[in-house]
């Protein structure tokens, strides 16, 4: 069955799927982007998905492309189209398509909204937890609005490639000596103490929804909290390691730029953490 892709109101197998060459996303970058997953049946944490698309949106004064209503139906229907069980669901929307040109275009201009989907294998992606993963640290040299989830990811993709050549699974973003988070992942230590460090919330970092579920999760588990920024040192250091994102959930790091992390495994704190922000989604 060919995978299915929602374009601009209609549903069209991806083969087809296409945007102007005009198009602001294209030319420029000028659009914004979700990741939702969806598991057993439940989207997970689409409420906050949807409230930073509009925030993303409101931020870059680029107008709604539908209601957010009509956005679920278009994810319910795709879903549906594609025959997906446990799937994860990509939406993007530009400022349109305008002759290129810096400034907006006319308020007339329509938005594009492009949504696709494709499975996910829950049990792949536990077993990569269950192993933990190994990161590294880059320069982070991203624009000073990372709090908007743009498709702008240039910089991001750069420190990806970077780790997948040293057999990493995430960049650790660093500037001014500190942590600020992955190139598509919001980056925690565990102290000695056990608290759980992570950066706040700011321009410098995009808030994760994962990030913030994991907050009142690990909360609920009676575990502290720290939002405050580290610096590499203190993650080398560190009791525990682990990354939170959509498609990662939690996951354990387990190395940092070659050296061990703890003892080299997942750790206590990050595992119950995963199982409660599995147990969290599969409960609301
Ligand atoms: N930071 C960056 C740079 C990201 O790309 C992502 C994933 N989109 C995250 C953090 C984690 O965000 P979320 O938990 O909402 O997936």
């Amino acid at each position: 069955m060919p995978r299915i892709a929602y374009v601009n109101g209609a549903y069209t197998p991806l083969e087809d799927a296409s945007v102007h060459i005009e198009d602001r996303g294209y030319q420029f970058a000028d659009g914004i982007y979700e990741v939702v997953l969806r598991v057993g049946g439940r989207f997970w944490d689409l409420e906050g998905h949807l409230k930073r698309w509009a925030r993303s949106l409101a931020e870059l004064e680029i107008r709604a492309p539908i209601s957010e209503a009509a956005l679920k139906i278009v994810i319910a229907k795709l879903v549906e189209k594609n025959r997906l069980g446990d799937c994860m669901i990509y939406m993007q929307a530009t400022r349109g398509v305008a002759s290129r040109n810096h400034p907006f275009p006319s308020a007339d201009t329509a938005p594009a909204l492009v949504l696709t989907a494709k499975p996910i294998d829950l049990e792949k992606l536990n077993a990569k937890a269950a192993k933990g993963v190994a990161v590294i640290t880059r320069p982070d040299i991203r624009w000073g609005r990372v709090d908007i989830k743009t498709v702008g990811l240039l910089p991001n993709c750069l420190a990806k490639e970077a780790a997948v050549r040293e057999n990493a699974v995430e960049a650790w973003l660093v500037k001014d000596g500190k942590v600020t988070e992955g190139s598509s992942s919001n980056a925690w230590i565990v102290d000695e103490k056990g608290r759980l460090i992570t950066h706040p919330l700011g321009n410098e970092i995009l808030g994760g929804i994962t990030r913030q579920t994991a907050i009142a999760c690990a909360e609920s588990l009676q575990m502290k909290v720290v939002e405050r920024a580290f610096t590499v040192d203190e993650a080398l250091k560190a009791r525990e390691a682990f990354i939170t994102s959509a498609m990662n959930l939690v996951t354990p790091v387990i190395a940092i730029d070659g050296n061990r992390i703890g003892d080299g495994a997942p750790g206590p704190v990050a595992t119950r953490l995963r199982a409660r922000y599995v147990q969290h989604n599969a409960e609301v």
